[in-house]
């Protein structure tokens, strides 16, 4: 028998009045503030250091004399003192995993400790975001993700145990194999990137399988890159699976999700309030953007004790937007669009700022488009190039000269008239992701790096 379920995972944080969610923050703020002074000799450091001490903190106001935290001096810290730092709030006999961020871009990896309370925590968020999506003990759950040391859907996994769905845990294996487990199961919620999601359709067009019609998928929620809340992306993800999808964003540096879209689909992420604190600032001058502006995510988690994170720099591009934005009820602030991108992921080109991400939203409004790469160049050691590298789906390949033309004026009129190269490669040539996709390829020297 169907049962009929509350939309809301926490029905009374999630619809708690303004003021009372800012009084519960500020007390939480609080408590973090002692434990993070009173045990991690990073923060009682740091802390010190701006003359700042827990007991200074009379309203949520005050939260702005704490320091920012930056991943520099995280690592700085790891670098100093193998292999976790001075971050810990307790010791390392307490902790039952350790993870590692992807440490793509060739950058020192985070380690991270947790306990088993914050394993509870992680998990207790991923339910507010499965749960708000429309993930129901009835639901069959696939996590189409590698298990490995990096933290990505482990959270989720466990989340989707608690609130009581079958989870399938696809590990290690072939596309082609989880195209086939994803029928055999009924799976009906898919867990993964968007660009994996779109690579288990390809595999399985090439098997003759349209998992449209043939599986019984209802449910695509992607994380991990900035593509669930792209409309192209999105609306050819929904076509292509027959379902709705449906976007979900998280970090290491906190271990679980943060941001979450609801069942009514805004195409943005509710924050969840009640366990972090988000605020956005200006990427330079640090100081707090309105509603409707871009900025640069700066977060606070409440929960997770182990590795207290206080205002935290994310350098994720957002942009926030009040509750009222959309009509499910929840109190809860969104960013429309999620995170749209990292700050650090701006290119300069001949004075004109490209973001990897608009590129995208244009792209992918062709069909014919199978994947993409960005390649950025430097002609005669003196201008930079842009060059867009398009693979077409194989029975699409004729529509090259129109299409060609097409993208190289919706580029350039979307970045100040910068001329864009747009060429064709071979199909199947271009890398394929599973987890974080790097479609941004700069060939200039070191030294003539902008952005
Ligand atoms: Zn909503």
């Amino acid at each position: 028998m169907p049962t009929s379920y509350s939309p809301y995972w926490n029905p009374k944080n999630e619809t708690l009045p303004r003021d009372e969610l800012r009084a519960l923050q500020l007390y939480k703020l609080r408590n973090l503030s002692e434990w993070a002074y009173a045990r991690s000799p990073f923060h009682r450091r740091r802390f010190d250091a701006a003359g700042y001490r827990p007991a200074q903190l009379k309203t949520l106001d005050d939260l702005r004399r704490i320091p920012l935290m930056t991943r520099e001096e995280w690592m700085a810290s790891q670098l100093e003192r193998p292999l976790f730092g001075d971050l810990l709030a307790t010791q390392e006999v307490n902790a039952i995993r350790y993870h590692l961020t992807s440490g793509s871009s060739g950058r020192v990896p985070i380690r991270v400790l947790d306990s088993t309370k914050d394993w509870e925590w992680i998990s207790e968020l991923w339910c507010y975001g499965l749960w708000g999506f429309g993930v129901r003990p009835e639901d069959v759950v696939y996590f189409a993700f590698g298990y490995g040391s990096f933290i990505g859907f482990w959270g989720a996994h466990y989340g989707a145990e608690k609130l009581g769905a079958l989870v399938i845990p696809g590990g290690a294996q072939s596309t082609e194999n989880r195209v086939r487990q994803i029928l055999e199961m009924g799976v009906t919620t898919v867990c993964s990137t968007p660009t994996y999601a779109f690579r288990l359709c390809q595999q399985a067009t090439e098997m003759g399988i349209d998992l449209a019609t043939d599986s019984r998928v209802d449910k695509l929620i992607v994380s991990g890159e900035p593509g669930g809340c792209i409309p192209a992306v999105r609306r050819r993800l929904e076509q292509a699976w027959g379902a709705r999808c449906g976007d979900v964003a998280g970090m290491t540096e906190i271990g679980t999700l943060v941001v979450f879209e609801c069942a009514h689909q805004p195409c943005g992420t509710h924050i969840i309030e009640d366990h972090v604190l988000e605020e956005v600032l200006h990427p330079e001058r640090g100081e707090p953007v309105g509603y409707g502006e871009l900025g640069e995510r700066v977060v606070t988690s409440f929960g997770r004790a182990f590795m207290p994170l206080i205002r935290y720099r994310s350098r994720d591009m957002v942009m926030k937007v009040p509750h009222t934005t959309c009509g499910c009820g929840r109190t809860s602030d969104l960013y429309a669009g999620g995170i749209r991108g990292r700050w650090d992921d701006m290119q300069l080109i001949r004075g004109t700022n490209v973001y990897p991400r608009a590129v995208e939203e244009i792209v992918r409004e062709h069909d014919a488009v199978d994947e993409f790469q960005i390649y950025i160049w430097r002609q005669d050691d003196l201008r930079d190039e842009i060059t867009v590298r398009v693979e077409l789906k194989p029975n699409r390949v004729a529509e090259w000269p129109e299409l060609r033309e097409k993208l190289a004026a919706a580029l350039s009129s979307a970045h100040e008239g910068l001329r864009f190269n747009v060429d064709q490669v071979a199909c199947g040539t271009l890398p394929r992701f599973e987890l974080k996709a790097k479609r941004l390829v700069d060939g200039r020297p070191m030294t003539a790096r902008g952005g």
